[in-house]
């Protein structure tokens, strides 16, 4: 799915502007608060607010001076294979500069705004400007088998030669017809795999068609890549004329199929039984045994014709080896609007304690790529203009258990959803849930049978322990762990018994879920045992609502701690016998050393460099 850009209006000037463009491209503004009257989303800070955009991969339409986006994204710059256009609009909306991702979409979004706003795209990119089109972006549904070629194509055409476009799809690239002819280009246009023997050759494939492909549970991935491979040297295809893998639904999870789409780089569609039994009157080899077995008379042939559409044909029936099956669907023209549905998508995402720059660059992407965004409240709230204009599902605290079915059944539909949790995702907090539901059959307790299929991706995040850590100075410079004091879910004697542990090992320990309103008694009790075992000034830093406005950090000595100073919002960092508080100038920061104090008092100590390396 591509995403959508979104246009900044940064001033009065400029606003009007920026509400054409974004109805042009049926796009949100975002705007300067303070500046700007109408929004769809405010904002304090330009360059903030421009870099949370482009590191999570939107497109950003700016009505701005170019400098203010060059300037919020250079620091970012990296990639151009993988970052989003960046575009900016003169306020009065005649000039459209597609500053960064030229080839990348840049230069069709300021065209079409251009276009809209009857301005002038300020294309720069050289095969654009004096060609009419980019020869590295050919339109969807079409690829560019030998990208290496390009350049050397197009500076030949650009210093005046022309172009030949040959072979049995010639026809159809109706978006090459404005080229100059001549002979120093060859453009070949084919489903078939072609020799290039100049380096100014082009090859492109239309992709016009599908693979079909059904398999036993647990196929070897191999065995399935052989015989697609096989069958399209065969038939002559070239892997990059298929425009898509299909199959039934039930294969949505199955290693071979996914790696075989993987191989091909092309995407997966699936298909309910009932959607494949309505190909029946086209497939060449229908089969009662199939039926029987799935509800539909065949697999292959009929997926690879359902993604086609209602014009393809079956160019090449149901080809099989022990445990796999596969056929070829040719459409009448490359396919741009594929049918099926996607394979469902999950990702459990931890998007740090509060503040955006704690957030990584993953975590961003994966909620802007989501369909729907699923959390607690408050943390979907924390991220701001990421979550602008999405469909989100708000569950209580507490809902954890209904947030993970709901997301799970959600994806099993087709969709695309991100399960949001604070800090780390898999630190006390939803992943370890989604992976058990996962782990029950439905009827034990468990998620649908689609359910489980789809595709789950966790992303880390920085947890509480590694904010407090962060602020506090180094307290976890050596062994530590992380305790949940939380009874809710795990015996009390488990907590003391491990708290016990803690306590003799002499780890620095993090304590998650401190108190509640009703369970106070647990940190107390934790004190007293640390007590038994490390110095009553052991220092102890209470550290709440990290990256948050509201962020407050406390020291305290560890026979001082009060638990009525604690919330739920804390997490509560004990130092271990080792941890100091080193009063500096700005304040207090707390360390825990590793033991570079020998090697220091060492080298003062003028001892022999052998022992030293010893430590
Ligand atoms: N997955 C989260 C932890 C969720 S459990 C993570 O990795 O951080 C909830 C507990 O985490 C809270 O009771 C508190 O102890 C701690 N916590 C979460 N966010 C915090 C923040 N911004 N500041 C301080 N503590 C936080």
């Amino acid at each position: 799915m591509a995403v959508k850009p979104v246009v900044l209006a940064l001033s009065r000037a400029g606003e009007d502007t920026a509400h054409r463009v974004a109805a042009a491209l049926g796009a949100q503004v975002h705007g300067r608060k303070d500046r700007v009257r109408m929004a769809s989303v405010f904002f304090p800070d330009a360059l903030e607010h421009v870099r949370a955009l482009f590191g999570a991969g939107v497109p950003v339409v700016g009505v701005c001076a170019s400098g203010i986006l060059i300037r919020a994204v250079a620091p970012l710059l990296a990639d151009k294979r993988t970052e989003p256009p960046v575009v900016s609009v003169s306020d009065d909306g005649a000039v459209v500069v597609p500053l960064l991702g030229g080839h990348h979409g840049a230069n069709r979004l300021a065209r079409d705004i251009a276009g809209a706003l009857s301005g002038t795209a300020a294309v720069t990119t050289a095969g654009d400007v004096a060609l009419g089109v980019a020869l590295d972006e050919p339109p969807e549904g079409w690829v560019l088998a030998n990208p290496e070629n390009a350049k050397p194509a197009m500076m030949a055409l650009l210093q005046g030669g022309g172009a030949r476009i040959s072979g049995p799809a010639a026809a159809q690239a109706d978006w090459l017809a404005d080229l100059p002819r001549g002979d120093e280009v060859e453009i070949i246009c084919t489903t078939e795999p072609c020799p290039t023997p100049r380096e100014t050759d082009l090859l492109f494939h239309p992709q016009t068609l599908t693979l079909g492909v059904g398999c036993a549970r647990n196929c070897p991935p191999a065995e399935l890549w052989d015989l697609v491979r096989d069958m399209l040297v065969e038939s002559n295809v070239a892997p990059g004329a298929i425009r898509a893998v299909a199959t039934l639904d039930l294969k949505a999870d199955e290693p071979a199929v996914l790696e075989l789409a993987k191989r091909l780089g092309a995407p997966l569609r699936l298909f309910d039984a009932a959607e494949l039994e309505a190909e029946t009157p086209r497939l060449a080899n229908p089969s009662d045994v199939v039926f029987a077995e799935v509800g539909c008379h065949g697999v292959s042939e009929a997926a690879a014709l359902a993604v086609a559409g209602p014009d393809a044909v079956l160019t090449v029936p149901k080809e099989k080896s022990a445990n796999a099956t596969c056929a070829l669907a040719l459409a009448p023209r490359p396919i741009v609007d594929m049918q099926g549905r996607a394979r469902g998508k999950l990702a459990v995402v931890g998007i740090g304690p509060g503040e955006a720059g704690w957030r990584t660059p993953q975590a961003s992407r994966l909620i802007q790529q989501a369909d729907e965004l699923v959390g607690y409240g408050l943390y979907l709230d924390l991220l701001g203009p990421l979550a602008a204009g999405k469909p989100r599902k708000d569950f209580p605290l507490g809902g954890e258990e209904a947030r993970c079915r709901y997301a799970l059944e959600e994806a099993g539909k087709g969709r695309s959803i991100a399960l949001i949790c604070s800090g780390d995702a898999g630190i006390f907090a939803m992943a370890a849930l989604v992976f058990e539901l996962l782990d029950r059959s439905p009827d034990a307790g468990g998620v649908s049978d689609a359910a489980r299929r789809v595709e789950v991706v966790n992303a880390p995040g920085v947890s509480a322990l590694q904010a407090a850590a962060a602020r506090a100075g180094a307290p976890l410079g050596h062994d530590f762990c992380a305790i949940s004091l939380s009874d809710l879910l795990t015996p009390r004697q488990d907590i003391v018994k491990r708290l016990r542990a803690a306590a003799e090992g002499d780890f620095v320990i993090a304590f998650y879920n401190p108190v509640s309103k009703r369970r106070r008694t647990l940190l107390a009790q934790a004190r007293d045992i640390l007590l038994e075992h490390r110095p009553a000034d052991t220092p102890v830093c209470l550290a709440t609502s990290l990256g948050r406005a509201e962020e407050k950090l406390r020291y305290r000595r560890l026979d001082e701690l009060d638990v009525d100073e604690v919330d739920m919002l804390t997490v509560v960092v004990v130092g271990s016998s080792q941890s100091r508080l080193a009063r500096l100038g700005e304040g207090p920061r707390m360390y825990t050393p590793r033991g570079y104090a020998r090697r220091i008092d060492g080298d003062l100590a003028g001892e022999p460099t052998a022992v030293r390396q010893e430590t």
